[in-house]
């Protein structure tokens, strides 16, 4: 197979803190050097890497507090930089309820804004006070990857007889985790293969993830091409 030239993904971080505390938001900079290198290390194999375009700094509570249902656009609509291919990860003291991070997929139809398109986090996500891993699994969405165990197409629960619906031909069919463990298990066992727990858009603990699929590649490849095309 003819090899992949790396794409390059401009990366805008915007920490918006409810004061300079870290515990509020105010995440350092070496912090999000350190996160930009989780990403390029997981994604490298994937051919593509990330470039830290700049930072901004923001002290606001009623931004850096998300309430629930609130859209990112609120963000975006201050900081956003970049075109329909820059990736803008917004760094924040509280999502609402048990939320780690959230991304926007990509839309056929973005418009010529952008403002709601980008990734929110809680502070606590990014290193060193965590893996990192959270950002990885919502740039696969970022990317347009859906979960491995994807409800179906109908808004269905994906069943071991209905498939999943993440629209990638080699993950295999399985059940949405239910236990918390790293350890192989196989929900669907009539179906082909155990189910993917080191993958990055699976449920599994984020210290099990390793890897995306040949075929999440792919379509982060094409979906990436579809970004680039609507600026
Ligand atoms: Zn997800």
């Amino acid at each position: 197979m003819k090899p992949r030239a790396d794409v390059i993904i401009n990366t805008w971080v915007h920490v918006v803190a409810t004061s300079k505390q870290v515990t509020d938001g105010w995440v350092s900079d070496e912090s999000i050097q350190k996160q930009i290198a989780v990403m390029n290390n997981a994604f490298k194999v994937r051919n593509f890497q990330f470039k830290l375009a700049g930072t901004t700094r923001t002290v606001n509570k009623d931004l850096s507090i998300i309430q629930k249902g609130e859209k990112t656009q609120k963000l975006g609509e201050k900081f956003r930089k970049g075109d329909y291919s820059t990736l803008n990860l917004y760094i924040v003291k509280d999502m609402p309820g048990n939320t780690a991070g959230d991304c926007s997929l990509p839309q056929s139809n973005p418009g010529t804004e952008y403002k709601f398109d980008g990734c929110r986090f809680n502070w606590d996500t990014l290193p060193t006070k965590s893996n990192g891993l959270v950002v990885v699994h919502e740039i696969g969405h970022w990317l347009g990857l859906l979960h491995t165990f994807q409800e179906t197409s109908d808004g269905t629960t994906a069943t071991c007889t209905h498939g999943h619906g993440d629209k990638v031909g080699d993950t295999p069919i399985h059940l949405r985790p239910n236990g918390v463990a790293c350890v192989p298990v196989d929900t669907c066992p009539g179906k082909k293969g155990d189910d993917p727990i080191h993958n990055y858009m699976n449920y599994t603990p984020t210290s099990c993830w390793t890897n995306f699929s040949d075929g999440q590649a792919k379509r982060m490849h094409s979906m990436w091409k579809l970004r680039v095309s609507k600026n």
